[in-house]
């Protein structure tokens, strides 16, 4: 596998080779980490993209999951590039940037106010800070494997640090803040809540840890919502991933379960870099200089060069419309539904114990050998973002099926999975189911 993966992308080893010399393990975000090397991607147009050796690939990526559209969708990029003439980056208040908060408060539930950010990241980190002026406590209830970016008070609790334990660079009175709770457990929310006064708030993915590879349903929603309220604690939802993809507004509307914050990223800036935290009014008032002078009390600081970056808003609104006008989420939806059973059906017929589950257009690829565990920890192994090769033979396992999918025509979301747009039809299904197959004999073949 390894061999007919070099084979096909001596530009990429040659571009990794250079990468090398400048770039920390030659990449910029620890999730492209691939052994022997990651391929360098050319261009992309709707489900597809193109390697620098010219190497066509179905793409179940869709940019980290920032494209429901599609790469290159010719309405959002038209948009984008009228914007670009006129300006990439005014350094002031702008028309665009009313308009696309207006579609986010008009879609979302919670949101009755939005403030932008520049990423994902950035989005949780205000969350947890207005959650912290809004009650006045200090600890945050978070869950084991469930993602939140990668700033300080949220590095841990995933991959490797399910005890709690800050990663490298983190101050341990930081996480020592961070009450990390097992994923979908409400008794030990009721006890976290009933030991200590101090919560602030709690945060989640909604569909579940890490894109709903340990999947949360609304009963376990609502129950933390009931939580939160009798304690005072700010319910936050990281829709980073979900918001505009399981439904126009997102996992809370989906699931029918309204957080007093969310944070929004990927889809919400229409594919360019860009996020927001959206929610109630009376929280967002901490941001506010009216209100904040009013109450006679010091506002929390937020600038931010990018924020409301106008070529993203631009492409936002485009994209939002369409997601709020069309069927654009279902039918990404569908064509993932349709790709779950299809791979399901390969792996009954090659006879390999592994399943292929997901709600939505998301799509977790189940490799323990013993079927469906109920242990959602046991999910770690395919959560690693770097499935390298080393004296581990599942990762090394993993490793060979993400490469041997590339090998294949299929580029998913590493070992882990896959991530689809309301561009992937029939046609790309069925290729990926082929790949699939092959990339499945490829391994048994090993
Ligand atoms: N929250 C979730 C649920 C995410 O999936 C991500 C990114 N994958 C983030 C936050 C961080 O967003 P960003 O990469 O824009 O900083």
């Amino acid at each position: 596998i390894v061999a007919a993966y070099v084979a096909k992308t001596p530009r990429s080893a040659a571009l990794h080779a250079r990468a090398s010399g400048h770039l920390p393990s030659g990449i910029a975000h620890d999730s492209r980490h691939t052994d022997p090397y990651p391929i360098y991607t050319d261009r992309a147009l709707g489900p597809r993209k193109w390697d620098t050796d010219g190497n066509e690939l179905i793409d179940f990526y869709g940019g980290h999951g920032a494209h429901l559209l599609g790469h290159c969708d010719p309405a959002v990029i038209a948009a984008a590039q009228g914007q670009l003439a006129r300006g990439t980056q005014f350094g002031s208040c702008h028309a665009l940037e009313v308009e696309w908060a207006g579609l986010i408060t008009q879609m979302v539930p919670c949101a009755e106010r939005v403030r932008f950010t520049s990423s994902g990241t950035e989005a949780t980190h205000m969350a947890l800070r207005l959650a912290r002026a809004f009650t006045g406590r200090r600890k945050i209830i978070r869950f084991q494997k469930h993602f939140h970016g990668w700033h300080d008070h949220m590095a841990f609790g995933v991959d490797g640090h399910f005890d709690g334990s800050p990663s490298p660079g983190v101050l341990p009175e930081l996480a020592a803040e961070v009450v990390l709770l097992p994923p979908n457990d409400i008794d030990a929310v009721r006890r976290a809540f009933a030991e200590d006064d101090d919560i602030a708030a709690a945060i989640l993915e909604p569909t579940g840890a890490s894109t709903g590879m340990v999947p949360t349903g609304p009963d376990f929603l609502r129950a933390l919502r009931e939580a939160c309220t009798a304690r005072g604690a700010v319910l936050i939802f990281d829709e980073v991933v979900t918001g505009f993809r399981i439904a126009p507004g997102g996992a809370q509307q989906a699931m029918g379960v309204t957080p007093d914050l969310c944070t929004l990223a990927k889809i919400v800036a229409g594919g360019l870099p860009g996020g927001a935290v959206a929610g109630r009014k009376d929280i967002l008032d901490w941001i506010d200089f009216e209100v904040s002078a009013a109450r006679g009390r010091e506002k929390i600081k937020h600038q931010g060069t990018y924020n409301a970056n106008p070529v993203s808003a631009a492409a936002a609104i485009e994209t939002l419309r369409r997601i709020r006008d069309t069927d654009a989420c279902a039918r990404a939806t569908d064509a993932a539904q349709a790709m779950r059973h299809a791979f399901n059906q390969v792996l009954a017929e090659e006879g390999i114990p592994w399943a292929v589950y997901g709600d939505h257009s998301v799509i977790h690829f189940f490799t323990n050998p013993a079927g469906l565990d109920i242990d959602p920890l046991a999910w770690d192994a395919n959560a690693q973002p770097a499935a390298t090769f080393s004296a581990d033979p599942r990762k090394t396992m993993l490793a060979k099926l993400y490469l041997a999918l590339v090998v294949n025509g299929m580029d998913p979301k590493g070992p882990r999975g896959a991530i689809l747009s309301a561009t992937h039809g029939p046609a790309e299904i069925e290729a990926a189911t082929e790949a699939w197959r092959r990339s499945l004999r490829m391994l048994k073949e090993e």
